[in-house]
C-alpha cells in the first residue's frame, strides 16, 4: 500500500486544465507500476482528444481461458473545500486502518487492491501468468463524465476485446455487510426555461393581466409527480424493470438504520419521502427519480422588487433504471414541458449531454454469481446483491464492448469520495484484493468460461 501513498501525491484533479500535467504523470505513475509487477504489455493511451488512459494486458498461459477486463479510473474529484480537510488532499496519511488523501478510494484505492490482486493470485497458484487473461483498462477522465469514452472504445477495440468487464468503482453496503453491486442508475440532465416578454415587468402596471414565467414554472414542477411520488411524464415507467423477488429479499435483509442513513447519507433530512410501495433501499436503487436541482427567476436581492420576471428556469435531473433510455425519457420531457406551457410564454429544453445510460446485471448471471462466491471466501461470511444510485459508464462499457459487466469493489458509502478527508479502509482493500484473485482462478474453471466465451 505504500505504492497507493505515492500515487495520491499525484494531483491527478481531470476537471481542472491546470493539472492535466498531473493526469498525465498519474498515468506514467500507474503504467511503471505495472511493467515493474510484471505485466508483460503497458501502454498509456494519450495522444487523441482524451486526457491519458493506462492499458495493460497479462495473458493466461491457457489460450482457451476467458479474457477478463479490469475497468477503473485514475483521475480524481476536486479538493474543495480545501480548508475542511484535516491535512493536506494529496499529503496521505495513514490514521489506524485508513490511508486518508484524495483517491484513496475513487479509485486509485481500487485500481491499487487489483494490482495487489494479481499479485497474491500468481503466488497462490504458483504460477507465473494469471488463469484468465487479464487486460486493466484505467480512465482519466471518469470524474468529467468519461466524455470520451466511447471514442477510447473504438479506438481500441482490438485491444480491449473481451468476455467479461469486472468494474472497480463501487462500494460494500457497510464494514459488517460485504455486497456485490449489481447495478446503477443511468441519469439525464435538463434545464428548462420559461420566457414571457423581452424584459421584468412593473407588478402594478401588468400584473394580473400577462402570465408570469415564475408561476408557470412553479405549476409545471409540482406536476412532476403525483399523490403517490410517481413521475408523471406519459410513458416514463413504460420500460422500468421490476427487481426480481431474490433482489427484493436481499435489499430488505440488508441492515439498515433510518434515522442515521437520514443523517449521514440523507443530508439530515427529517423524514424519507418517495414512491409508494418501495423502501428507502430500493427507492434509492431500483425506482427512477426526476429531481429539481435548482429554480430561479426574478429578484433575489434585499428587500422586495415588485415585477413580473421575464424567465423562469429550472434545473432538474432524472435517475433512470433499467431499461430506461436517457433518449426516449428526453422526449418525454419534451413532451411534458410543451403540454405545461401556458399561452403567452415560450419554452425551451436544454439537456446537459446525451445522459447516461443504467446498467443492471441478473444477480443468477453466472460471472456475477461467482463475484458473489469470491467476496464470500474472502470475507468469510455470506453476502448479498446491492446496487447503487449513482451513476457511471457501465452501460457504456457494456454496449461497446458487447459482453457482461459485473462490479467488484471493497470501498465504503461513508469514504467520503467526493468529499473532504476522503478515505479508504485497508484491511477492506486487502480483503478485495483476496475475492479478485478467486475470482480469477473461478473464471477459469471450465464451466463459467465456457458460458462467458459463448
Ligand atoms: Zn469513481
Amino acid at each position: 500500500m505504500a505504492g497507493l501513498c505515492e500515487w495520491i501525491r499525484i494531483p491527478s484533479i481531470g476537471v481542472d486544465p491546470a493539472h492535466h500535467a498531473d493526469v498525465r504523470r498519474s498515468a506514467d505513475w500507474l503504467a511503471d507500476a505495472l511493467r515493474e509487477d510484471g505485466w508483460p504489455e503497458v501502454a498509456v493511451w494519450g495522444d487523441g482528444p482524451a486526457l491519458p488512459a493506462v492499458f495493460a494486458c497479462w495473458p493466461a498461459s491457457d489460450p482457451d481461458a476467458p479474457t477478463v477486463l479490469v475497468y477503473g479510473h485514475h483521475d480524481v474529484q476536486p479538493v474543495d473545500p480545501v480548508q475542511r480537510w484535516e491535512h493536506p488532499p494529496f499529503e496521505p496519511v495513514i490514521s489506524g486502518d485508513e490511508i486518508r488523501g484524495r483517491g484513496a478510494s475513487d479509485d486509485k484505492g481500487q485500481v491499487a487492491m487489483h494490482l495487489l490482486a494479481v499479485k497474491a493470485h500468481l503466488a497462490a497458484t504458483g504460477q507465473n501468468a494469471p488463469s484468465v487473461t487479464l487486460k486493466l483498462f484505467v480512465e482519466g477522465e471518469e470524474e468529467s463524465g468519461s466524455p470520451h469514452l466511447r471514442k477510447l472504445l473504438e479506438d481500441h477495440e482490438a485491444e480491449l476485446g473481451c468476455d467479461l468487464v469486472v468494474f472497480t468503482d463501487t462500494a460494500l453496503h457497510d464494514r459488517d455487510t460485504p455486497t456485490v453491486n449489481t447495478g446503477q442508475r443511468g441519469v439525464l440532465g435538463a434545464e428548462i426555461t420559461f420566457e414571457g416578454g423581452a424584459g421584468d415587468v412593473h407588478s402594478g402596471r401588468a400584473g394580473g393581466a400577462i402570465p408570469n414565467p415564475a408561476t408557470a414554472l412553479a405549476k409545471l414542477v409540482a406536476a412532476l409527480h403525483d399523490d403517490d411520488n410517481r413521475i408523471r411524464l406519459e410513458g416514463f415507467y413504460d420500460d422500468v424493470l421490476e427487481p426480481s423477488t431474490k433482489e427484493r429479499e436481499d435489499y430488505a435483509a440488508l441492515p439498515f438504520d433510518e434515522r442515521k442513513w437520514l443523517q449521514h447519507n440523507g443530508g439530515g433530512a427529517q423524514a424519507t419521502h418517495g414512491e409508494t410501495g418501495y423502501s428507502t433501499l430500493e427507492r434509492i436503487w431500483v425506482r427512477p427519480t426526476a429531481e429539481v436541482n435548482g429554480i430561479s427567476s426574478g429578484y433575489t436581492g434585499p428587500g422586495l422588487k415588485t415585477i413580473i420576471p421575464a424567465t423562469a428556469t429550472a434545473k432538474i435531473s432524472f435517475r433512470l433504471v433499467p431499461d430506461q433510455h436517457p433518449e426516449k425519457v428526453a422526449q418525454q420531457l419534451s413532451r411534458f414541458v410543451a403540454e405545461h406551457t401556458p399561452p403567452g410564454i415560450t419554452a425551451r429544453v436544454a439537456l446537459r449531454g446525451e445522459g447516461v445510460p443504467p446498467y443492471a446485471i441478473s444477480p443468477d448471471d453466472p460471472a456475477n454469481a461467482a463475484v458473489k462466491q469470491a467476496l464470500e471466501l474472502a470475507f468469510d461470511q455470506p453476502v448479498r446483491f446491492a446496487r447503487a444510485g449513482g451513476s457511471g459508464p457501465a452501460a457504456v462499457l457494456q454496449q461497446r464492448l458487447g459482453v457482461p459487466l459485473v462490479y467488484l469493489g471493497a470501498t465504503l458509502p461513508d469514504d467520503r469520495v467526493h468529499a473532504p478527508n476522503e478515505r479508504v479502509v485497508v484491511p477492506l482493500l486487502l480483503k478485495g484484493a483476496e475475492a479478485a484473485a478467486h475470482l480469477w482462478r473461478m473464471l477459469a474453471q471450465a464451466e463459467i468460461a465456457k458460458r462467458l466465451s459463448r
